[in-house]
């Protein structure tokens, strides 16, 4: 480099042009790399009730379809806005939910059954077998009845645990129906599901059967992209939770995510069941308590604070704080400051969570703000 060292502007131009003639040929910048493939889990907010839309590269699964209808919310029309945004971003999927999955016939999770099933194309439905008995929900079920009476090529699958094999996980190419796709093979697997006979339950502290609350028969499903993971446990309640402690082994059980059961109602999660999962986020599907109607989150006390209490203890990830309404019981709540990695429908709206083959799991951004 002494020529640049000894010349003016001029001569480090030439010296640049000699240099740049012996140098091996410049190589193109290489393409963008292809963007890592991810598990996208919108928890929607339905408002008091529960719509879970699973995303993969290439498919969908719908869980549950919502929510809360009284004066101030309308769950059906939230649910069908969103699935649009959806559909109209991700045009490759052609409107098709690969699977509707129904964790239990509550008016609160199938509400939205009759808006889903006209306005998008279903290609699998999974429930629990049970028959509901709350009006509105019967109307909901006999419509999804009657289109699958009419269209034979939709797959329908009840979930029951006399279909498990022992303590193995249930899987079927209903549930499953994803393919190896983008280099990552999504994987679904049912945890718990119809319980065809009472295991001697008993009664519950109102004096009601244990086994009648279709709570109890809630399908449980872990979904697993990669390294990342999920468990979604519809409204199972602490009776039942034991149960399938006891049933599956723990580590089916550890997760990254945890949608929260019951919506943070005080029987929806165990301190065995934490343990078992050590999840690093927690979304509750629940409603604002600012609206005050009857099945609202106000009315049920919801999210618990002892429930709180156990998710502050074992969930892993953190969040900035912000402080939030927590449910001391019905109709009472107080306010407390929450710095885990612990998210909530009714206080965050609808709540993202994008996780990666490697398990690496950020919050992403809604199709609906
Ligand atoms: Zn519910």
């Amino acid at each position: 480099m002494t020529i640049g060292r000894a010349a003016g502007i001029g001569m480090i131009g030439v010296g640049l042009l000699c240099f740049g003639v012996a140098a091996k040929p410049v190589a193109p910048p290489p393409p963008p790399s292809a963007p890592e493939p991810l598990m996208r889990v919108h928890f929607l907010n339905v408002g008091q009730g529960a719509a879970t839309l699973i995303e993969f590269p290439c498919g969908a699964m719908l869980v549950d379809t919502g929510g809360e209808e009284d004066s101030e919310f309308h769950s059906v029309a939230v649910l069908t806005a969103y699935l649009d945004a959806f559909f109209a971003r991700r045009t490759d999927l052609k409107n098709t939910l690969d699977v509707l999955l129904l964790t239990h016939p509550h008016i609160d999770h199938v509400r939205g059954v009759p808006a889903v099933i006209e306005r998008y194309t279903v290609a699998r439905v999974i429930d629990d077998g049970r028959q509901p008995m709350q009006d509105d929900a019967v109307i909901a079920i006999s419509r999804l009845k009657s289109f699958l009476a009419d269209h034979a090529g939709v797959a329908h699958q009840v979930i029951s645990l006399a279909d498990f094999d022992g303590e193995a996980p249930l899987a079927s190419a209903t549930l499953d129906p994803f393919p190896a796709c983008k280099g990552v093979d999504p994987k679904i697997e049912a945890l718990w599901g119809g319980v065809p006979n009472d295991p001697g339950w008993g009664e519950d502290g109102y004096g009601k059967e244990r086994f009648d609350n279709d709570n109890n028969h809630s399908i449980v499903t872990r979904i697993d992209f990669g390294e990342s993971s999920l468990l979604i446990t519809g409204d199972l309640e602490e009776v039942a939770i034991r149960e399938l402690l006891h049933r599956r082994p723990e580590t089916t059980l550890d997760v990254d995510i945890y949608q929260v059961g019951h919506h943070g109602s005080a029987n929806g999660t165990t301190s065995d069941l934490m343990r078992a999962m050590s999840p690093q986020y927690a979304v509750m599907e629940v409603g604002d308590p600012v609206r005050r109607h009857s099945w609202t989150a106000w009315a049920y006390g919801h999210p618990r604070a002892s429930i709180i209490d156990l998710l502050v203890g074992g969930v892993s990830g953190t969040r900035d704080v912000v402080n939030e309404e927590i449910g001391l019981g019905m109709k009472s709540f107080t306010t407390r400051a929450i710095t885990q990695a612990i998210y909530a429908t009714g206080w965050d709206g609808t709540v993202v969570l994008e996780g990666d083959r490697a398990g690496n799991i950020v919050r992403g951004t809604p199709d609906i703000p």
